[in-house]
């Protein structure tokens, strides 16, 4: 049993999470940005390596007392010791995945341009095509570096003292079951609502019903190319501009954000935010290409940028850096939904048939958290399995009843999120649904449009991520956080047209 730790100790360890976390920061800005080729993250574990030894975490284990902070810390350490040991195979498959390429049909592709290929190719037999190499170069190059990176995390969570990774994320409270069982709860209320909305989904989108849809078509149905008009590359930033400024907040007058925009052949297409400093120094990156997934992206990733720019600079590293991340997600969700608001798209984009939209937008929201659910469950099971190349078919079955679409069985080990991450987003969509709801009630349905919301979401951003998801809604509007809500909220949208 490990020894308690002094206050002293304790702040000077906090204080260097606050630097490791800065510097994971600004290093995947650089490599993701296309800034910096590599990915290194050996000499940043390298420079925290206290934070990151198996003593330091099993004696903040034993000096958590019940103190939010502390535990949160605890996590912190705990994380930083399974990720030290993993940390190779991660630089390897982030090098391997900026630099593999493939050739379909002559074309040579990039690793990381293959899910935006097959979302932009409208030949089906291109599309398969490009997600068998898909396939091909994670069963060959990746599959065998997760493996070993999960062998690894499973060995060593049972030296932190927990009998599983589950049973990890249980003592830093996370709700883990209980959520499950709200998502057996929802999978099944919502099962004949998506067989229904899902068909006539992919039928308007692609032509093709439920029973006939792979998992190629996914991608481009998703794009939603047809919208394209509606959502110009060029109107991206405008249109986040405005929406911000009727918040009250002056997106280029913030000193504490940077826009990257830059175009770098090494960039990653999908937009991120990098909290490099909370609140001092937050990026926004994008590569504006248009389409209602991009801006959706933009959208997400502005609402992380902003909850973080917010986060009052007075809150301790723990409630500004770490803390529950189902609420960053939450706010991030709140801003990114916007782009399906029937509301929203009437004022901002002069747009024609918005309750339509909102609707196949609702349907992708099924989708999404249909899998997550799935994911979940499937998580669960993967990280307490004695041999985890046997859940390659139960990571089949399990999305498949899910979405009604085979998943590349290939994935089985790379869908799955560090953390329970997966929890955290179901959270969030719990978060944003109740949340949203409250906001329509109190300010009417362009809520967006009221300066009194703004000032309500910029006092709620400041306490950045001291409170739980579940204790913020509480303290807005006096509910229980429930993943049944997200099925309200879809089955209005759905229900609209
Ligand atoms: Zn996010």
């Amino acid at each position: 049993m490990a020894e308690p730790l002094q206050q002293g100790e304790i702040d000077a360890l906090s204080a260097d999470a606050d630097r490791f976390l800065a510097e994971l920061d600004e290093e995947a800005y650089l490599h993701f940005a296309g800034l910096k080729e590599t990915y290194d993250l050996g000499p940043i574990y390298e420079r925290h390596e206290r934070l990151t030894e198996l003593d330091t975490a099993l004696a903040l284990g034993a000096s958590v007392e019940g103190d939010r902070r502390r535990r949160e810390l605890w996590k912190f350490a705990c994380e930083g010791y399974l990720g030290n040991f993993v940390s190779e195979e991660a630089e390897r498959v982030a090098e391997l995945e900026a630099t593999l390429t493939t050739t379909v049909d002559g074309e040579e592709i990039p690793f990381r341009m293959l899910r935006p290929r097959l979302m932009n190719e409208e030949d089906r037999d291109v599309r398969e095509r490009i997600e068998a190499a898909r396939g091909d170069l994670t069963e060959e190059h990746l599959n065998s570096l997760e493996l070993q990176a999960a062998e690894v995390v499973q060995r060593e969570t049972r030296r932190l003292g927990a009998a599983d990774y589950a049973d990890l994320y249980r003592s830093f409270g996370f709700p883990l079951d209980d959520l499950a069982d709200q998502c057996r709860g929802l999978l099944a209320d919502t099962e004949g609502l998506w067989e229904e909305a899902g068909d006539r989904f992919f039928r308007s989108r692609v032509g093709l019903g439920l029973d006939e849809i792979a998992r190629w078509d996914v991608g481009r149905a998703w794009r939603g190319a047809e919208w394209d008009d509606a959502f110009p590359p060029d109107r991206m930033l405008p249109a986040l501009e405005v929406t911000l400024a009727d918040l009250g907040i002056d997106l280029y007058g913030q000193q504490n954000v940077e826009l990257d925009l830059d175009e770098r052949p090494s960039k990653d297409p999908r937009a991120f935010c990098s909290p490099i400093e909370v609140p001092e120094r937050i990026v926004l990156v994008m590569k504006p290409q248009g389409g209602p997934a991009d801006w959706r992206t933009l959208f997400h990733e502005a609402g992380h940028t902003e909850h973080f720019a917010h986060t009052s600079a007075s809150l301790s590293p723990e409630e500004r850096r770490l803390g529950d991340n189902a609420v960053t997600e939450g706010w991030a969700m709140l801003l990114e939904h916007l782009t399906i608001d029937p509301v929203w798209l009437e004022r901002r984009l002069d747009f024609s048939r918005p309750y339509e939209f909102a609707a196949e937008g609702a349907t992708e929201l099924l989708w999404v958290v249909r899998r997550y659910c799935a994911k979940l469950l499937y998580e669960l099971e993967f990280h307490t399995a004695e041999d985890i190349t046997a859940l390659r078919p139960r990571y089949v079955e399990l999305l498949t009843e899910a979405t009604k679409v085979e998943p590349a069985p290939a994935d089985y080990l790379g869908d799955i999120d560090d953390a329970f991450y997966a929890s955290q987003y179901l959270r969030a969509w719990a978060l944003e649904a109740q949340l949203r709801a409250y906001l329509r009630e109190r300010f009417g349905n362009a809520w967006f449009t009221r300066r009194e919301a703004g000032s309500l979401l910029r006092e709620l951003w400041a306490e950045g991520q001291k409170p739980t998801a579940d204790e913020l809604l509480y303290e807005v509007s006096g509910e229980k956080l429930e993943l049944a809500a997200v099925g309200d909220r879809i089955r209005e949208s759905l229900a609209a047209v």
